[in-house]
């Protein structure tokens, strides 16, 4: 898709009231003519309760529709709105990718005693004590929903480890002891073995769980009609299990899009992941987003504001994105970029050749409480409308000084006309740039409103053009 951009919809505080679908669906005719050609749903099966966003799930078949966890709805609301909602976003020529937490489950309705043995937290290689029974949450039989679906009903088998013993009363991370039970090798090295992230961790190598995720995959997509997924917690993920998922559904969906979030600045183990699932999933770009936020946070040379990011070393698989509901304020990851960096973090994401930008709710709409923020939508709107009638053709950098870069595109067949791009972290200034041979001339105009000037072009296609304080300048024929 040309100049694709997705909408992360939904943000961690958005209302537990059951209107998110609805609202969503509302807004797609707009959202389809600002220039949004995908939307990422948040996880849409059932998790722990209405106030849960999702991650903290249960049911991967209860999309809204049991009474399972106190309700029949999720936090967004019932299966029926969220299909409703699907259609019509394919109506208007979206495409719509949901997020998958195939790591954990949460909530088990029996428990169970089990051997174990505890790990340290910050090595899990590391054994603490002896094996020993213990009592845990593991078995989930899904009274609410039965066998409509899937007969396939977990226990402890299923899961490599657990993070609350009630026997002794104990908090910790347990490996579950039985034959051929280990932590995943193929994953994040990162605490001696990153397999354990929370809840009941799902052993990713157990036949029975993979034919069961296998037809749940299938079952999803039939569903839905969704076009892609985001995996959530890839690093915590057996890689070899995630290629063959992907390669079992591109057997029947082959053009089904994958991306997913793995959550480390540098490329380091990305690189790994990358190599272990061929290059078929498209990765969010965490090294730019940690860029975006220093350079919001404190004195950064723009001039590296790329540098270690996927855009850099990865084009065709990055998703840059802003911030995201692990990264707002009173979040686990929390490092959310100032607001007042958001309009100069949105044109570096959407305005350059690179990447499949996906923007946030919560910019884009606002945050809800505990801390509220105001949404940036005209804004991004505007960013939106230069993307996709003139982020087009050639890119020329002129990254000058630690405070002052700008970048052009010398347009396409298809989308004739030059932009100019140019962003001051610091005072007001200025950035002699060739827009075109073609472009001598003419006048220029700063299209997002901040400059009230008129540039003209040189004999030889360059102009001189302006940016204010701490701002973004947009320059295009007037
Ligand atoms: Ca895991």
């Amino acid at each position: 898709m040309s100049n694709g951009v997705i909408l992360q919809a939904f943000e961690w505080n958005v209302p537990n009231e059951g209107h998110h679908y609805e609202f969503l669906q509302e807004q797609i005719p707009h959202l389809a003519e600002a220039g949004i050609t995908a939307l990422l749903l948040p996880p849409v099966s059932k998790a722990t309760s209405i106030w849960d966003t999702g991650y903290g799930i249960y049911d991967l078949y209860d999309l809204g529709e049991f009474d399972q966890k106190g309700q029949v709805r999720t936090k967004y609301g019932t299966k029926d709105q969220l299909l409703q909602l699907i259609r019509t976003a394919h109506d208007h020529g979206l495409h719509v990718y949901a997020d998958v937490v195939l790591n954990h489950k949460a909530q088990a309705d029996e428990e169970e005693t089990f051997l174990a043995v505890q790990v340290d937290p910050d090595d899990r290689s590391v054994e603490l004590g002896e094996p020993h029974d213990i009592r845990a949450w593991t078995k989930f039989t899904f009274p609410g929903r039965g066998d409509t679906y899937s007969d396939f009903k977990w226990n402890f088998n299923h899961f490599t480890g657990v993070d609350y013993d009630s026997l002794s009363g104990e908090s910790g991370i347990y490996r579950i002891l039985g034959e051929n039970k280990d932590w995943s090798d193929n994953v994040s090295a990162e605490k001696g073995n990153y397999d354990y992230l929370m809840f009941a961790d799902v052993n990713l190598a157990h036949p029975e769980v993979r034919q069961d995720l296998f037809n749940w995959a299938k079952w999803f997509i039939e569903t839905t009609g969704v076009d892609g997924f985001r995996f959530d917690a890839l690093k915590h993920m057996d890689h070899a299990f995630v290629l063959d998922l992907i390669n079992h559904i591109h057997s029947f969906a082959p053009d089904f899009y994958f991306f997913g979030e793995f959550w480390q600045p540098g490329l380091g183990e990305k690189q790994s992941y990358l190599d272990a699932t061929e290059y078929q999933t498209d990765l969010f770009d965490v090294g730019l987003h940690f860029n975006l936020f220093a350079a919001a946070s404190g004195p950064y040379d723009m001039r590296q504001i790329f540098s270690g990011s996927l855009v850099e070393h990865h084009p065709d698989l990055a998703v840059p994105f802003v911030d995201n509901h692990d990264t707002q304020p009173g979040q686990g990851l929390t490092s959310f970029v100032d607001p007042w960096f958001k309009k100069i973090a949105y044109s570096l994401i959407l305005l350059r050749e690179d990447g499949y930008p996906c923007i946030f709710f919560g910019d884009y709409y606002g945050l809800g409480d505990p801390h509220p923020m105001e949404g940036l939508k005209d804004m991004i709107d505007n960013l939106l409308y230069i993307r996709n009638k003139y982020a087009f053709g050639e890119q020329e950098d002129y990254f000058s000084g630690e405070s002052l870069i700008g970048w052009t595109r010398l347009g396409s067949p298809d989308h004739p006309g030059s932009l100019a791009v140019i962003i001051s972290t610091g005072d007001a200034a200025n950035l002699r740039m060739f827009v075109g041979q073609d472009q001598t001339g003419k006048t220029y105009k700063d299209i997002t409103g901040a400059s009230p000037n008129e540039i003209n072009i040189d004999d030889e296609g360059w102009g001189r053009f302006e940016v204010g304080p701490g701002d973004v300048s947009c320059w295009v024929e007037k």
